[in-house]
């Protein structure tokens, strides 16, 4: 019999499987790491059961204990799933700008929201970032798992993702593909294949264009769409001596990608995960890999959220990605 004892159990051993329809020429074998298969939805399951676990041992989180931590998205998923497993409550602060379906999933697993106007910014009392540290101060027994900084992100990655990647490679992979958010993903899984493999293993951020870790100057740093990725400061999860390149996407790249990796290969996956297989291709052409190299890129969770953004066609014309809808949708049949 093989009955888990619970849903947390199902988190982290996530398939390798090989593209086929989207690669065009590439010579490279390309395999993707399919993260939604993680019972939240996304890597950030990984995360987050790391950091609770820390958290209990360390005594900053104590039996009837809550978490706070401003997320709208998948973080917030994974610390919800874990904690009402182990009997802790969770608020979670977000800006009135994320959708009533994001806020949804949160109160679905128990989650408590509270939300805060968009255009109070870091610093205004009633920005969510504030909100969730006014909460964390004033509610015994709190506690903020604080992503960006807290190195029980990357350390995640370095324990479980990594080691994944390279042994159901067989210890052939030699590039891994990622993007950057907190920086935590590519951090912990580059290091450990740069340490497993002596250096061999060549480890490459993919980063919205706008985002600071591929912008030449300040100046080139500016709002994008693809979620999740990306950032205007430098986490303390994010070393950025892991990472050999730092590949820059487009939104219009990235979702075009995303919507063909649905459409041929049968992933239905979010903004980011077309973002890091847009890099991957980018890299394995400009660098113009061949049939020895295998480059595994991480897909970090599922395209369900994002169907009334990027797979929705009128969302896509109505901020400017008309051409990316008319190259990858199917004439109707309908006339
Ligand atoms: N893609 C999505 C959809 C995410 O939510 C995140 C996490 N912010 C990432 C990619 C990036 O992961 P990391 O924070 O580990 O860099």
């Amino acid at each position: 019999m093989t009955i888990h004892n619970n849903v947390t159990e199902l988190i982290g051993g996530t398939p390798l499987v090989k593209l086929n329809h989207v690669t065009d020429g590439v010579k490279a074998t390309v395999a993707v790491k399919i993260e939604y298969l993680n019972p939240g939805g996304s890597s950030k399951d990984r995360i987050a059961e790391r950091i609770i676990d820390a958290a209990e041992r360390s005594g900053q989180l104590k039996p009837g204990g809550v978490i706070v931590e401003p997320t709208s998205g998948n973080t917030g998923v994974g610390l919800a799933l874990v904690a009402q497993q182990r009997g802790y409550r969770t608020i979670f602060t977000l800006p009135d700008k994320v959708s009533e379906s994001k806020r949804a999933v949160l109160r679905a697993y128990g989650a408590e929201v509270v939300v805060t106007p968009t255009d109070a910014g870091p610093g205004d009392p009633r920005s969510y970032y504030d909100v969730s540290d006014r909460l964390a101060r004033e509610i015994p027994g709190a506690f903020k798992p604080n992503q960006y900084d807290n190195p029980n992100g990357p350390m995640s990655h370095y324990a479980t993702t990594g080691p994944e990647v390279w042994e159901d490679t067989d210890h052939r992979v030699t590039h891994f593909v990622a993007g950057i958010g907190t920086g935590g993903t590519i951090s912990g899984t580059g290091r450990f294949l740069k340490e497993t493999s002596d250096g061999a293993v060549k480890v490459i951020g993919a980063d919205p264009e706008g985002s600071i870790y591929s912008a030449p100057s300040e100046a080139d740093v500016h709002q994008y769409k693809i979620e999740g990725v990306g950032e205007d400061f430098y986490p303390k999860a994010f070393d950025r001596n892991v990472t050999d390149d730092i590949v820059k996407v487009n939104d219009a790249e990235a979702f075009e990608m995303t919507r063909r990796l649905a459409a041929e290969e049968g992933l239905l996956v979010g903004g980011s995960s077309g973002m890091a297989v847009a890099a991957a291709l980018k890299y394995a052409r400009a660098n113009d890999l061949d049939e020895n190299q295998l480059v595994v890129v991480l897909l970090p969770d599922s395209g369900r959220g994002y169907l009334e953004k990027i797979f929705d066609d009128d969302w896509m014309r109505a901020n400017g990605f008309g051409d990316v809808v008319n190259r990858t949708t199917r004439p109707s049949l309908a006339e």
